[in-house]
């Protein structure tokens, strides 16, 4: 069937750069470039191009311009050329239309519109450079009040808790989803860091076991790769309910993505589809959660926080109430720019809230009832900068995930062509030819580069707000103000106007 879909880029090749080297050829995995050999030049078939920026990268002779097609509808608001390009998709496919990465709609990004205060005159800001700044976070729940006995020992029994060097880790993304290079490279630079990666739901691979003490490892609705060595193995259990990028339905690693190790790995039979269903078929209630909650415990003998994940949605401050009355040491709140290697677009785009008021009033809810101290908050869906983070922390956060952002430091470009299986950039691929594109040396550099970063501009920002300490700056709203909300908005961010 002819498309009637326009190319969406356009590949301008300078003729007089290029040297015919064919790199473009072999980086492109959408079968853009090709050399014509009669007429000894290349070729760009732009329809295929998808902008992930490989071949513009890698050209050795900065030949290659990709340029966003001009080309424009008849101006309409309703219609708009997305809305009508999809339809065409669908009219030539019949399917759901799927997408990667989180969503890309202009919703309101809540952290652009909060600014945080300064030190100025009476409380002096302190100077990171010269004065010790801590980053250091701990997880886990903590007791409402702490007894010391006579000779100043502990007396009060502390619950598990993992210790962050810095309070950001890597987001859940599985073996399979993303390769294992990429997993290596996030493992790696965890450790190094002082920090924590996220197996995701594909299981833990051999080669990643003794990374073990940096790993979170998840147990989703598809309990792949799950038993009692898997779960021994990580530092902290996390049982997946939801992600924010497609609340309230499951998961779908096509069979093509299911390799020999990623089969062993998720204990599945090689090229089947890894189908996770939308709900926990064991959980129905808060009851039911608490079972597997104190199962998971039981299975690790009471050494490990247990996290529960669920995604930002309308109600998320009751359902975290009732998730950390079940006994979670920690809740996961993932909003809904939260990344994806495959979504139906139509969830995607429809479905959750910002991660910002999911936060702001699980944080506020679980203050009010008193159990604040009885889990962490870890927050995921967007973050792109040490700013966000400091903003995410003085909202109520412990610490945050991030997951583009660590892709995009390992070279992702957020084509969002995630769910073809044929990222240029080896990262969201299982193809051996791909993925070899990831060196897990420098991928963990690179990684471990971008935390080094945040961490020195994190102590910056809490030596201008005057604050020592990561744990001074948690929940306290007095730092933030906002800006260009409406009434409404400020009070359920629980920050004032700016100027106020
Ligand atoms: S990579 Fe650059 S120089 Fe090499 S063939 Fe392609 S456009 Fe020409
Ligand atoms: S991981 Fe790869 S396919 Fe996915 S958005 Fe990034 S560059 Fe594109």
């Amino acid at each position: 069937m002819k498309t009637y879909l326009p190319a969406r880029f356009l590949v301008e090749r300078n003729a007089e750069r290029c040297i015919r080297c064919k790199v473009c050829t072999n980086q492109c995995s959408f079968d853009v470039h090709s050399y014509d050999s009669e007429e000894d030049c290349i070729q760009s078939r732009e329809e295929n191009c998808v902008g992930c920026h490989r071949c513009v990268i890698f050209c050795p002779t900065r030949a290659i311009t990709i340029r966003k097609n001009p080309l424009e509808y008849r101006e309409n608001y309703n219609w708009r050329p997305e809305v009508i390009e999809d339809i065409i998709k669908q009219a030539e496919t019949g399917g759901v239309l799927l997408t990667g990465m989180g969503d890309d709609k202009a919703q309101r990004i809540y952290w652009d519109h909060l600014v945080l205060n300064a030190s100025q005159v009476t409380n002096p800001s302190i100077d990171p450079l010269r004065e010790p700044m801590e980053l250091t976070t701990f997880l886990g729940r903590k007791p409402d009040r702490v007894e010391l006995s006579d000779d100043l020992s502990l007396k009060t029994e502390i619950a598990p808790q993992v210790k962050l060097e810095v309070p950001v880790m890597f987001a859940a993304m599985s073996y399979g989803a993303v390769s294992l290079h990429v997993q290596e490279s996030l493992a790696r630079a965890a450790t190094e860091a002082g920090t924590l990666w996220n197996t995701g739901e594909g299981g833990l691979h051999p080669r990643l076991y003794k990374y073990g003490k940096n790993t979170i490892v998840q147990v989703a609705s598809g309990r792949f790769g799950v038993h009692a060595e898997y779960l021994n193995a990580g530092a902290v259990v996390e049982i997946k309910i939801g992600q924010g990028a497609k609340p309230g339905i499951g998961g779908h690693l096509p069979g093509e993505k299911v390799s020999a190790e990623v089969s062993r790995t998720r204990m599945i039979p090689e090229g089947t589809d890894a189908l996770s269903p939308a709900p926990q078929h064991d959980i129905y209630s808060i009851e039911d959660l608490s079972q597997l909650i104190y199962a998971l415990k039981e299975a690790t003998n009471y050494t490990k926080p247990i996290s529960v994940k669920i995604a930002a949605v309308h109600n998320s401050a009751a359902i975290a109430s009732g998730i950390v009355r079940a006994g979670a040491d920690i809740v996961v709140l993932d909003g809904l720019r939260g990344a994806t290697g495959a979504a139906p677009k139509v969830i995607r785009d429809n479905v959750g809230i910002p991660i910002e008021m999911a936060l702001a009033s699980v944080d506020a809810r679980l203050r009010q009832e008193g159990i604040r101290n009885q889990a962490s908050i870890v927050i995921s869906g967007g973050i792109r900068s040490a700013g966000d983070v400091a903003k995410a922390i003085a909202l109520g956060a412990d610490a945050v995930n991030i997951g583009t952002a660590a892709l995009i430091a390992l070279g992702c470009t957020v084509c969002q062509q995630c769910h073809t299986g044929k990222c240029a950039w080896g990262i969201c691929t299982s193809d051996l030819f791909l993925t070899k594109r990831i060196n897990p040396d420098i991928g963990a550099e690179r990684v471990y580069n971008l935390l080094r970063g945040w961490s020195v501009e994190l102590k910056d920002i809490m030596g201008g707000l005057g604050v020592n300490a990561v744990e001074s700056l948690r929940g306290n709203r007095h730092h933030l103000r906002g800006i260009g909300l409406t009434d409404t908005e400020l009070n359920i961010l629980g920050v004032q106007m700016a100027g106020s």
